[in-house]
């Protein structure tokens, strides 16, 4: 069983995206060693479909492995799941920095450009909405030039925040 109090507060907050509250109840409440999804949905009281999911999402994201076990009378086959979140802070890890790395290059284009704006809220880059002669090319209102200081501030803020997550 993963004691979810061993998990530190980012590391919860990636799981709930990942694999949301029931997800988590259902990782946290694992058996030891390899089991069955329906096993997994008879211990932990979730929904099968819920399980699956979940153990999908783990396994695509490298959390979960899988082995096939074919009933030598039957024939069928059994699927005996593992969740492994040994790798997490990795996992974790990856996906921060691809997300510092989109982040770093949308506060590079906002510093680098002039954007226009009209009441509806359509963005215009300075080139197009000179060539518009400053009408928006979505609803032909006026554009009027956008400060965007503070959207720069909080990708700032947003990037510092990851950054020091990544140390
Ligand atoms: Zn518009």
């Amino acid at each position: 069983m993963i004691n979810v109090l061993t998990l530190n507060n980012v590391i919860i907050g990636f799981l709930n995206q990942l694999i949301g509250e029931e997800g988590i109840r259902v990782v946290t409440n694992l058996p030891e060693g390899e089991v069955t999804d329906e096993k997994i949905a008879e211990i932990t009281g979730a929904e099968i479909q819920t399980v699956r999911r979940t153990l999908y999402i783990l396994y695509e994201s490298h959390l979960a492995i899988y082995r096939r076990e074919r009933n030598k009378e039957s024939g069928w086959l059994t699927y005996l799941w593992k969740v492994d979140l040994h790798e997490i802070e990795l996992v974790l890890e990856v996906e921060m920095r691809k997300l510092s790395g989109n982040l770093q290059k949308r506060l590079e284009f906002e510093r680098d450009n002039v954007f226009y704006i009209c009441d509806e809220g359509h963005r215009s880059l300075f080139d197009l909405a000179t060539e518009e002669n400053f009408m928006c090319l979505n609803c032909g209102k006026v554009l009027r030039h956008q400060d965007n200081g503070e959207l720069i501030d909080a990708l700032e803020e947003r990037v510092g925040e990851i950054q020091a997550v990544l140390g």
